[in-house]
């Protein structure tokens, strides 16, 4: 595939100094700094931004070429790419005020991963029943409620925070996004802007993924995200930005099954058992070819999904493309990285070796972001032509609650 561009080739280099680092995140559980102000050396960091606000104006196909680069090495490193060029940064990108704009793009350029917050404790896949509020008082809002599973939290600047929009007299208006900019880890919060405690993981392990809870968190208008449909249409709007984001997970994915079956390749010609190389074995072969197979179904998959825009003019990759895409990627990449670790005998179990640490990794693309179930059920909405309340996008407020199946 003739796709090489600057980004990749910048993502290449970076990668080769990312691999050797790759463990010590695992293993201290450390958010990798000192590769954020790489990524942002090498313009990584906000590629897709437009140049209006500092940013290069890159595409959402040459940010998945840069993403699958940096997996190959660093899974951390590659879900900070992705949330600094997709998912919120470009909600933001997209719906934001100028101002907004202006405040976010120069933090994302400096390396900042934005947080996206929509998950809670009582609503996860079913994201429309959060419970969050933003009660119009006065020049703005007060934000209450409880957001977990937030990549970032606690080590992010930029929070995207979803809640119910409720006007003066308590009546809901849809779901809208509210920009709160603090800075948890120099203590820097906003009175009634807690971080409640931290999840242990089994992979991803230098990624903070935090429980945040709002109390009366006082957010002024202005920092209120509202799509040109208001917010009676905003949460579908906002998910639309969203597609992206899963594109781009996909991608990380794909990536790590990518730098896993070169491992085994590698491996296959090198190691020896009953005299010969392991690549002379049948059985081993026709699992390269399979795994082969997989990542590269995956990766035409996930470009298409890239380059696709929704309708009505979207700026974002098509829902259907992106969760087709998402949905077969992160499952292969399961099985590849599984495949592969299988071919390392013993090694690939130990921490010798980086598989054991690629599979902990890749199990999560198939919960965070929407999970294989819902996104199976999203497209199958969508070939169907049946619209259901898992198609995020799908929500209006005063949808009656369907019963999932
Ligand atoms: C590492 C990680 C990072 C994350 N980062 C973020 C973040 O930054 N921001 C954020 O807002 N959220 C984040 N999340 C949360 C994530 O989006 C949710 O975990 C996901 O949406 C699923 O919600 P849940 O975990 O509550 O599972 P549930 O919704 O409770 O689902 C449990 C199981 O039931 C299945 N299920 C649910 N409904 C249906 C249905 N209708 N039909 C069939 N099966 C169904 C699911 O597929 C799943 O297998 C993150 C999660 C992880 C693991």
């Amino acid at each position: 595939m003739t796709t090489e561009n600057r980004f990749q080739i910048a993502a290449q280099e970076l990668a080769k100094r990312f691999a050797p680092r790759a463990a010590e995140w695992d293993k201290s559980r450390e958010y990798c700094w000192p590769n954020m102000a790489e990524l942002a050396e090498a313009g990584l960091m906000g590629m897709t931004i437009p140049k209006a606000y500092g940013g290069q104006g890159a595409s959402f196909h040459d940010a998945v070429l840069a993403i699958e680069e940096i997996a190959k090495a660093c899974t951390l490193s590659a879900r900070i790419v992705v949330e600094a060029n997709m998912g919120g940064i470009s909600a933001i990108m997209a719906y934001g005020s100028d101002a907004q704009k202006r405040l976010c793009a120069p933090l994302v350029l400096a390396g900042d991963k934005p947080a996206i917050c929509i998950s809670e404790p009582e609503a996860g896949s079913a994201a429309t029943e959060m419970a969050t509020t933003a009660r119009r008082v006065g020049s703005g809002y007060l934000l209450n409620g409880t957001k977990h599973w937030i990549t970032g939290g606690g080590v992010s600047k930029i929070h995207l925070i979803f809640a119910r929009v409720l006007d003066e007299r308590g009546q809901e208006e849809g779901i809208g996004g509210f920009l709160v900019i603090c800075d948890p880890v120099k203590g820097d919060i906003p009175k009634g802007f807690e971080v409640v405690r931290r999840e242990h993981t089994m992979g991803l392990c230098g990624m903070p993924e935090a429980e945040l809870r709002f109390t009366d968190l006082e957010v002024e208008a202005e920092m209120a995200v509202v799509p040109p449909s208001g917010f009676a249409r905003g949460f579908a709007d906002l998910m639309n930005a969203y597609n992206s984001q899963r594109v781009g997970a996909g991608t990380i994915a794909m990536g790590v099954a990518a730098g896993a079956l070169d491992r085994a390749k590698d491996y296959l010609n090198d190691r020896h058992q009953f005299g010969r190389p392991l690549a002379e074995f049948q059985g081993l072969q026709w699992m390269v070819a399979d795994m082969d197979a997989g990542v590269h179904a995956s990766r035409l998959m996930l470009r298409e999904a890239a380059l696709s825009r929704g309708p009505n003019g979207s700026p974002f990759p098509d829902m259907m493309m992106a969760a087709r895409a998402k949905l077969f990627a992160s499952e292969t990449a399961i099985k590849v990285v599984n495949d592969a670790l299988q071919m390392f005998g013993a090694r690939g179990y130990g921490d010798q070796e980086p598989l054991e640490r690629m599979y902990r990794d890749v199990r999560m693309f198939t919960i965070g972001g929407g999970t294989a179930q819902i996104l199976r059920t999203q497209v199958a909405g969508s070939l169907l032509g049946i619209k259901t309340p898992q198609t995020r996008g799908g929500y209006v407020p005063e949808a009656p609650r369907i019963a999932a199946e």
